[in-house]
C-alpha cells in the first residue's frame, strides 16, 4: 500500500478536523453523511464540503452513495490520523521506507528526532480475511462493515500489550514503544526473517533456541499460533527475536494442544527442509552441550507445567480486556459475527457526542434496511478512540519534518 506522507505536509488544520469528524461519525455509521461530518467538525468558517473534496482527492476518505450519501475513512485516512497523533506526541518525526508487508499489515521505518530509527506496524485487518468473512456474512446489513477500524485497532492493542508483557518476562521481542489506533511503534530489529536465511553458523543452537521459546511461552500460559520462519527474526549474531502477536492464545484455549503442536511442526518442518536438521540428530548433537536440553526432544504440550493465568492477568494490566480478547477471537476464528465494540473513554475534545447521537436517529432510522440502535448505552459501547484532538492545533511544522527522512515511498 502506498503511504505518501508528503501529503501530510499539505493538510491543514481544517483537513484534519474534518478527517477526525469522519472517524468519529464512524463510531456508529458505516457511511457518515456529510451533514453529520459538517456538524461534528463545526468549522468556524464553514467549508466542510470543500475540505471533504480535498480529502477525497488524497484518498483519505471514500465517497459512497450506494445506500445513502456519505463518506468513510480509508486505511490511508486512518494511517494519517494515527501518524499525526504520534508525531504530535513526539514518538517519531519522520516516516521512512517500507520494510515489511505482512498478511495483514504494512511495516515502515520511522525516525525519532535524535535520528534513531524505530519500526511502525500498521494493522490492516480486513485486507485478506475480513473481506472473506464479509462476503460470507452480510455485515453491511448490520452496519458492521466499518468493523475493520475496530478490529485493526484491537489487533494493534493486543500486539502492543503482548509485546510489553513478553518483554517484561524476558522474551526476545521488539521493545513496545507506543500504540495508537491501528498502529504499533516498536524497536527496529536489525536482522532478517528466518525465511530469508540460507545459512547459519550454528543451526542446531538456533533450532533449539526457537523450540525452547515455544516451550517457555507455554510455561507462561501462551501459544504464539503463528510461530514460523516468517515471524522469527535472526540477526548477524544469530540472536532470535520473535514478532507478530495478534493471534496468540492462552494455553487454556480449547484448541491449545493443536495450536501448540502446529507451531512446533512449523519449526520442525522448516529446519528439516532448510538445514536438514531433525530432533533425533539434535539429541545426538547436543548430548554433551551446555544448552538447556528442553528443546532437544519434541516439546510435548501435556508435560509442560503452565501458568494458565498469565494471559488474563498481564493483558488486563496492559489495557487489553477480556472483552477485546473475545472480540478478536470471534473475528479470527470466523465463528460468529463480531460483537459491538466497547471502547476506552478517549478524550475527543471539541466533538459533540449528542450531535453524533442525534444524527443517528435523524438520518438513519428511516433508511430502509438499516438497523441503527441509537440508544445511549450502545453508543457508549461503540465509542471509537478518537485521539485526533480536534481542539489541538494542527502541527504542520512537525509534518514538514515527516519528509526529512529519506525516500517517501
Ligand atoms: P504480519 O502480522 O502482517 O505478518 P509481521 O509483524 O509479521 O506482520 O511483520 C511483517 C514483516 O515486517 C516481518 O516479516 C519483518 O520482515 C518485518 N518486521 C516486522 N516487525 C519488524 C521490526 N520490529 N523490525 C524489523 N522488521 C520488522
Ligand atoms: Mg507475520
Amino acid at each position: 500500500m502506498k503511504l505518501d506522507v508528503n501529503v501530510l505536509r499539505y493538510l491543514s488544520k481544517d483537513d484534519f478536523r474534518v478527517l477526525t469528524a469522519v472517524e468519529m461519525g464512524m463510531r456508529n455509521h458505516e457511511i457518515v453523511p456529510s451533514e453529520l461530518v459538517d456538524r461534528i467538525a463545526s468549522l468556524k468558517h464553514g467549508g466542510t464540503y470543500k475540505v471533504l473534496k480535498n480529502l477525497l482527492k488524497h484518498k483519505l476518505v471514500h465517497h459512497d452513495s450506494s445506500k445513502y450519501d456519505g463518506f468513510r475513512l480509508t486505511y490511508l485516512g486512518y494511517d494519517f490520523l494515527a501518524i499525526k497523533t504520534m508525531v504530535n506526541r513526539g514518538v517519531f518525526t519522520a516516516v521512512g521506507r517500507q520494510i515489511g508487508v505482512g498478511k495483514e499489515s504494512d511495516i515502515f521505518e520511522v525516525a525519532k528526532e535524535d535520528g534513531s530509527i524505530l519500526a511502525i506496524k500498521l494493522h490492516r485487518l480486513g485486507r485478506t480475511s475480513f473481506r472473506a468473512v464479509k462476503s460470507k456474512r452480510d455485515y453491511l446489513r448490520h452496519r458492521r462493515s466499518f468493523n475493520w477500524l475496530y478490529l485493526s485497532r484491537l489487533a494493534a492493542l493486543k500486539e502492543f500489550s503482548f509485546m510489553k508483557a513478553l518483554e517484561e518476562h524476558g522474551f526476545p521481542v521488539p521493545n513496545a514503544v507506543e500504540c495508537n489506533r491501528h498502529c504499533v511503534v516498536m524497536s527496529l530489529i536489525h536482522g532478517y526473517p528466518l525465511v530469508q536465511v540460507r545459512e547459519l553458523q550454528s543451526p542446531e543452537v538456533v533450532f533449539e533456541r526457537i523450540l525452547g521459546l515455544i516451550v517457555r511461552l507455554a510455561e507462561h500460559g501462551l501459544i504464539h499460533c503463528d510461530f514460523n520462519e516468517f515471524n522469527i527474526m535472526i540477526d548477524d549474531e544469530e540472536k532470535v527475536t520473535m514478532i507478530d502477536f495478534p493471534q496468540m492464545v492462552s494455553v487454556s484455549h480449547r484448541n491449545a494442544q493443536m495450536y501448540f503442536d502446529r507451531d512446533v511442526d512449523c519449526i520442525l518442518k522448516f529446519f528439516s527442509k532448510r538445514f536438514n536438521l531433525s530432533l533425533e540428530e539434535q539429541i545426538d548433537n547436543t548430548d554433551n552441550s551446555e544448552e538447556d536440553s528442553e528443546g532437544s526432544s519434541r516439546p510435548c504440550f501435556s508435560s509442560i507445567s503452565k501458568s494458565v493465568g498469565f494471559l488474563d492477568r498481564e493483558l488486563a494490566a496492559s489495557g487489553f480486556t477480556r472483552k477485546e480478547q473475545d472480540d478478536m477471537d470471534k473475528f479470527v476464528k470466523e465463528e460468529k459475527d463480531q460483537d459491538q465494540c466497547s471502547e476506552d473513554e478517549e478524550d475527543s475534545a471539541g466533538m459533540d457526542e449528542t450531535i453524533v447521537r442525534d444524527v443517528v436517529s435523524l438520518h438513519l432510522l428511516d433508511q430502509p434496511g438499516h438497523t441503527v440502535e441509537g440508544n445511549e448505552e450502545e453508543i457508549k459501547e461503540n465509542r471509537q478512540s478518537c485521539e485526533g484532538q480536534l481542539s489541538e492545533p494542527c502541527c504542520e511544522a512537525h509534518f514538514n519534518e515527516v519528509n526529512i527522512y529519506g525516500e517517501i515511498f
